[in-house]
């Protein structure tokens, strides 16, 4: 009989992440074959329990382990079932105990289901994305797979030579060896595991110049053209985004285009996917290419502690895209803010901002009412105050976890006002608050 670990680290994301330790660091050797997409290798965690605890679950979906072995402790037995990798200890750790865990293992990558669908590693026609909000890392590496625990990383991947390989952080090494080539590359950033991805493709590498941080564009051949009129306007962006939320907050930001068309793009620590089909110049295009670059400082380099508090990202990142409209000569923010809150207003107001359900996680409604509250604060307190605390609170939580106490709590020091009633109706009532008439 098999019981299914109870452990548990976040209601919206069930059955993922251990609370009882955090990994500091993830060091990855992996190798990917074209042919079957088999994925082998092994992990190296280093990690601090926060708790006292006689085991460890990590997370890995689908993949087999062949070897294990742990330092620090002394290892009783582990068991991997229903992706869940679960080692018990001969003793209890005591909290601040550091323990190294090295797994190997091999398989055949898939997306792990959740309740809004599948998500982490994933082959296209001649290639492999890794799209993992919310819960996919499991799919590649093991992992506590909680938002709240960031790590640093190091990423080795060995691939046929004739693909590019882009993970996060700075590629520090590539060396050639016959048929095959290992591209490492090194994140120094604290992560949480979501956003660790590795893109592989036959593709082309570009650096876009003029920005304050490096700033790269990677795409097949036959897109050459369109990427360049579809991202024409990125450097800018950036600049424009410096300017309102403060410093890029990684060492530089990459763009991979790939040769597929993709449903939707995708963010990632340090680098933004899009299919074939976003490399263009309408609106519908520019908004998504501002809104992934936004979730740099609004996702990544502040993440979210608890899933339940997704607005924090998407709200930011929507309204990110009603600033870059404003900026680019399109309608102002305020004109896109009355505009969404009157599609919104015609919806049904069963939606909690605070706290969705599960399946909510990705609500259109959770994007545009979190974009209406940073509208209906900057309505309340002023243009200066207001891009004065988004800059402070970027630049106080810089690379940590966040809650949404944290943000009322620094918009009303930051404003000196009362917000309570603000934030009670926006936040956590359903029903659809009137926009506040300006300050
Ligand atoms: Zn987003």
């Amino acid at each position: 009989m098999s019981q299914a670990v109870e452990v548990q680290a976040d209601a919206l994301v069930p059955r993922h992440g251990d609370p009882s330790y955090g990994v500091e660091h993830y060091d990855l050797d992996l190798t990917w074959k074209h042919l079957g997409n088999h994925l082998s290798g092994r992990a190296v965690l280093d990690l601090v329990v926060e708790r006292p605890t006689r085991r460890l679950v990590l997370d890995l979906h689908a993949l087999t382990v062949g070897k294990l072995s742990v330092q620090g402790a002394r290892l009783a037995q582990w068991n991997h079932r229903q992706g869940r990798l679960v080692l018990k200890l001969g003793s209890e750790l005591a909290a601040g105990s550091r323990v190294r865990v090295t797994v190997a293992y091999a398989g055949v990558p898939r997306p792990v289901p959740g309740p809004d669908g599948e998500a982490g590693w994933e082959e296209l026609e001649d290639g492999v994305i890794v799209a993992s909000q919310p819960h996919g890392a499991p799919s590649w590496f093991p992992c506590n797979d909680r938002p709240s625990d960031k790590a640093t990383y190091r990423i080795g991947l060995t691939v046929a030579s004739g693909y590019t390989v882009v993970a996060n952080g700075r590629l520090v090494e590539k060396r050639a060896a016959s048929s095959r080539t290992t591209w490492v590359h090194v994140q120094d950033q604290p992560m949480a595991t979501y956003l660790a991805t590795a893109q592989i493709g036959r593709y082309l590498s570009r650096p876009l110049n003029g920005a304050s941080v490096p700033v790269t564009i990677v795409h097949p051949a036959r897109l050459t053209a369109a990427v360049a009129t579809g991202f024409a306007r990125q450097v800018e962006m950036l600049e424009v985004f410096t300017r309102f939320f403060g410093a890029y907050p990684f060492d530089s930001y990459t763009v991979v285009v790939t040769d597929d068309d993709l449903e939707i793009p995708l963010e990632s620590q340090g680098l933004s996917t899009f299919g074939a089909n976003y490399a263009r110049t309408d609106w519908g295009a520019q908004r998504l290419i501002a809104h992934e670059l936004s979730h740099q400082w609004f996702g990544n380099s502040l993440t979210l502690a608890h899933w339940r508090d997704i607005w924090l990202h998407e709200g930011f990142a929507c309204y990110a895209e009603w600033l870059w409209s404003e900026e680019s000569g399109g309608p102002s923010a305020a004109e896109q803010a009355r505009r969404h809150w009157t599609r919104l207003h015609a919806q049904p107001q069963d939606l909690v901002l605070a706290d969705p359900g599960p399946t909510e996680l990705f609500d259109d409604r959770i994007y545009t009412r979190g974009a209406l509250v940073l509208q209906a604060l900057r309505l309340t307190v002023g243009d200066a105050a207001f891009f004065d605390l988004l800059r402070a609170w970027v630049a106080e939580h810089r690379y940590g976890s966040i809650t949404t106490a944290d943000f009322t709590a620094a918009a009303a020091a930051h404003s000196g006002l009362d917000l309570g009633d603000l934030f009670r109706r926006w936040l956590h009532q359903p029903k659809l608050p009137a926009l506040p008439p300006a300050r």
